[in-house]
């Protein structure tokens, strides 16, 4: 890693996120109202589909051209990771310094307010940081295992059935968020933590550089597996998927609509307010048992050689149950009694039977 690499780095870095922060501010998309948090009730633009959809455009077109190549990001890692932390160490200091209000005394108190963030949702230029932010990260996630792929075929003249397989899949989970986008507007990321370098960091450099753990590995693997095992890979994603996309499909519907109907059902709730028909009334956390369930699909075609490619599974083994932990922490403050009803009628968070 050279200073004129990470030179270029900053600038390719720098002007992949100010394009999509431009094309955020001007990119057409549905306005949706978001719920009231510590800041109020806001609308919000929602284009990320639009912007994933371009940036692929952009990119088979220079690729189909000639004119460039995604592989360039895997040459550059290194200088692009290192770039990404000091990206997210400046937005993070400059979030710090100008959220209103005085900031705290004290070095321990700095350092939480810092890490957890001053402000809830500051926007600029009339864009929510915290909405914003999971399109660098996502598309840029998208563009690294991308750039995986094409790295393979540029070494062996092949992109193997693994590699593909990964790719397509990982592919489908961010075309989805965006298809959904909406749908953040309800997580209490959005609602009810502050944005502070813990979030930023986790956008912008744990979510493209670690959660692409798959590809390195993939990199040079070049076998194929049988027609039997990636059906098996596609089966499972799809199960996680359904699971995933169903539960949040049916919390948010709910919310909207509490009278919507789920599985062919009027929509059934404790005290009005906690669903317990569908996936809701099978366990608590099923939308979190389905995406483990994705990312565990997807790494699949590395194999069980090498424990290096699982570790996104196995930190979300870990982030799931603590952060349902959490979740259900802050359920109890807001529902008291009524939550404690739910959790003696649907008694297990992520595996029915087992947790
Ligand atoms: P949830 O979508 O499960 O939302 C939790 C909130 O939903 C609760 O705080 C409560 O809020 C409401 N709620 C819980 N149970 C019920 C019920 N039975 N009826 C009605 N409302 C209920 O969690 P998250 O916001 O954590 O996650 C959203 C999605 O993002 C998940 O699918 C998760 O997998 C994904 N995610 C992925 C991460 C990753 O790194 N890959 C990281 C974090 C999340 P209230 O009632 O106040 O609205």
């Amino acid at each position: 890693m050279t200073l004129l690499g990470l030179g270029a780095a900053a600038v390719a870095w720098c002007a992949f996120v100010a394009a999509l922060f431009v094309g955020s501010m001007v990119a057409p998309g549905a306005r949706r109202e978001g719920r009231s948090g510590p800041d109020g009730r806001r609308a919000y633009r929602l284009n990320g589909l639009a912007l994933f959809a371009l940036t692929g455009l952009v990119v088979g077109a220079a690729m189909a051209l000639g004119l460039w190549s995604p592989a360039v990001i895997v040459r550059h890692f290194a200088a692009l990771l290192v770039v990404a932390n000091v990206f997210a160490l400046v937005v993070s200091a400059v979030l710090y310094a100008r959220a209103p209000g005085a900031p705290p005394g004290g070095l321990g108190a700095t350092a939480r307010a810092f890490f957890s963030g001053r402000a809830h949702d500051p926007a600029w230029a009339g864009v929510s940081l915290k909405v914003f932010s999971y399109r660098p990260s996502l598309i840029g996630l998208g563009l690294v295992n991308v750039g995986f792929a094409a790295a393979q075929y540029e070494r062996h003249g092949v992109v193997a059935a693994p590699m593909a397989v990964y790719v397509a899949l990982s592919l489908a989970y961010i075309a989805n968020y965006f298809l959904f986008e909406h749908g953040m507007l309800f997580t209490w990321d959005l609602i009810e933590e502050r944005f502070g370098w813990g979030l930023v960091w986790g956008d912008y450099v744990f979510v493209p550089f670690f959660y692409s753990l798959p590809g390195w590995y993939l990199l040079d693997r070049i076998a194929t597996p049988s027609p039997a095992a990636a059906a098996g890979v596609v089966a499972l994603w799809a199960l996680g998927f359904w699971l995933f996309r169903g539960a949040n499909g049916q919390k948010h519907r709910f919310k909207l609509d509490p009278r919507t109907r789920i599985w062919g059902r009027p929509a059934e709730a404790l005290g009005d307010r906690l669903l317990v028909s569908g996936f809701w009334g099978v366990a608590r956390k099923l939308n979190y048992t389905g995406e483990l369930l994705m990312y565990v699909a997807w790494t699949l075609p590395c194999g069980f050689a090498s424990p290096v490619p699982y570790l996104p599974v196995f930190w979300l083994a870990l982030f799931f149950p603590h952060r349902a932990r959490r979740d259900e922490r802050r359920c109890r403050e807001k529902y008291g009694p009524l939550w404690d009803a739910y959790c003696a009628r649907v008694p297990f968070r992520m595996i029915p039977f087992v947790y």
